[in-house]
């Protein structure tokens, strides 16, 4: 017997002709870089993605070929996030916060063939434009100032589309998007996206046990859309006819608050060095904004500390943790309880959602000790492995070496962690971050979490520094907040109440704040630099 049911691809086109037919008047806000509030309506949007893909088109753009995107979130990225992939090409969003070089060195080892670039990242561009050999450079004039002579403006881009065009039929395995990993292990890597993980990555987000987007929700990227697409949201919120908010350039969680607050936010998403930041800025103005109640912040791309959740719980906002990577496009696991867990004590339920959450639907995911998978038992570590559609089955010209994928198909994610009978996971550590004393691992992640839960401090990164005896022992570097002073002494006893004594760290070193990656994580490679030569001065 066959099935019945049609071979409908499933692409990216799909995703904007619906949104375009069916909710043309949803709004899309955008931050501009002089603060001002740019809005149109999805109907712009969907004219104005048609008119690159017909101007990229006509401009020669082929089958696969990419266009790299230097931008900050806002309307005509979004454009960028449909109209190259509706012409048939491959969307490249360059991560801005990397270092001119290896800006550089990702465009050429993609070969993108064309740029959009936002005016006021021009600057930046200049600093490696004699190291790359794109085709044409598009500047997004932002500011409204006329485009510098040397570039062609995105306008006029746009401009030249007739608006009859026929995108051509994509078929669904097809590429539309590439990001790199941000290459905290040797050189980036490429990670090439099909419209197929996309769809499917979009519809699943979307699901109200996960991010909970429909078009009754207006929700904010807070991760930029040059970091792991902005998570999927551009995609997923577009799917469902979400309201969209940009941030455009202002990070900061003054500008953010504004915009939750003004733009009437349901659901947001970003990394835990902004939640943090946000959290004090709130605690310090009681009353200044009006969020929506309930208001869902997902959280994701390090771990965060779980008396961050109690303390936005008290002021009546939800932190939803998630995990995943670029590989992964990049949702993998949620932390959403089940209604059972719901009735749990508080200490369970923070507990529980603290922890990286369940496998997502359509991913498979296990723990491998060093013997093959562990049993789900909440205490059996082992390095997480996962496969689904939306699962890099390799990188960008590069073989899929055992080191990133088992003989089996699986993609070894480098994180290590423990999943419990519920099914929830929670990391411990990345290999590289682990810890090894005597033998023995310590979890960096834990000791932070309850550094950061002590009342004083802000942020908090424990790295491993060598020892001559026990290989390497922890070392914590820690922010404190502004009108605080507390010694390394009363950071070990607050431990001490939870971790065993040789758990402890060594030391404290006070820093005025822990150095960011580029995509907004502690920098734990730089400190173990930094500190490499600690014990021993
Ligand atoms: P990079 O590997 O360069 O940091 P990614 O942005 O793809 O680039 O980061 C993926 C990694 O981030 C994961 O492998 C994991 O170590 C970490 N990560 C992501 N989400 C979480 C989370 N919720 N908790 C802890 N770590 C996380």
């Amino acid at each position: 017997m066959k099935a019945t049911m049609m071979n409908a691809p499933l692409t990216l086109g799909h995703i904007l002709e619906r949104a375009g037919t069916l909710f043309a008047a949803t709004e899309i806000v955008s931050r501009m870089p002089d603060r001002s509030l740019h809005r149109c309506t999805y109907g712009d949007f969907y004219r104005r993605a048609r008119q690159l893909a017909e101007a990229l088109s006509a401009a020669g753009l082929k089958r696969g070929e990419r266009v790299g995107t230097l931008m900050w979130s806002h309307y005509a990225h979004l454009e960028a996030y449909f109209g190259i992939p509706v012409a048939g090409g491959v969307l490249h969003t360059l991560n801005l916060r990397l270092s001119p070089e290896e800006i550089a060195y990702i465009v050429n080892h993609a070969e993108d063939r064309f740029l959009i670039v936002d005016d006021v990242l021009l600057p930046l561009l200049e600093k490696f434009r004699g190291q790359i050999d794109v085709e044409r450079i598009f500047v997004v004039p932002l500011t409204g100032q006329a485009v510098p002579a040397g570039y062609e403006s995105y306008e006029e881009l746009l401009s030249t589309a007739s608006g009859h065009f026929t995108p051509p039929e994509m078929e669904e395995n097809e590429p539309c998007g590439m990001c790199y990993t941000s290459g905290t292990t040797g050189r980036p890597k490429g990670v090439v996206y099909s419209h197929r993980s996309s769809v499917l990555h979009s519809l699943v987000t979307a699901l109200p046990d996960l991010m909970n987007l429909s078009c009754s929700k207006t929700v904010l990227p807070v991760v930029p859309m040059f970091h792991a697409n902005a998570w999927g949201i551009p995609y997923a919120a577009t799917n469902v006819g979400a309201r969209q908010v940009f941030p455009g350039p202002h990070l900061d969680a003054e500008s953010l608050l504004d915009l939750f607050a003004g733009e009437q936010v349901t659901q947001t998403a970003g990394v835990p060095t902004i939640w943090l930041s946000i959290l004090e800025t709130l605690q310090r103005n009681p009353g200044r904004w009006q969020l929506i109640p309930g208001m869902e912040m997902i959280v994701g791309g390090s771990a965060p500390p779980e008396s961050m959740i109690r303390a936005f719980a008290e002021l009546g906002l939800e932190v939803i943790h998630a995990w995943g990577m670029t590989e992964t496009s990049p949702v993998a696991s949620f932390s959403r309880l089940k209604p059972h867990l719901e009735k749990e004590s508080a200490e369970e339920r923070f507990a529980y959602r603290a922890k990286q959450g369940m496998p997502v639907p359509l991913v498979d995911l296990r723990i491998a000790g060093e013997k093959g998978p562990v049993a789900w038992d909440g205490r059996s570590v082992g390095e997480i492995q996962v496969r689904g559609p939306w699962i890099t089955a390799g990188y960008h010209t590069q073989p899929a070496t055992e080191e990133r994928f088992t003989a089996d198909g699986w993609l070894r994610t480098g994180d290590v962690g423990h999943c419990d009978p519920e099914g929830y996971v929670q990391l411990t550590d990345r290999t590289k971050d682990l810890i090894k004393s005597g033998g023995e691992w310590i979890s960096s992640v834990a000791l932070e979490n309850a550094i950061m839960g002590h009342p004083a401090v802000r942020e908090a990164a424990v790295i491993a520094v060598p020892h001559p005896k026990w290989g390497e022992r922890p070392l914590a570097v820690v922010a404190l907040k502004d009108g605080t002073a507390v010694d390394g002494e009363a950071i070990c006893s607050h431990l001490a109440e939870s971790f065993p004594r040789w758990q402890l760290p060594d030391g404290c070193v006070f820093v005025e704040s822990i150095p960011r990656t580029s995509t907004g994580k502690f920098f734990k490679a730089r400190l173990r630099e930094q500190y490499a030569d600690w014990g021993s001065v």
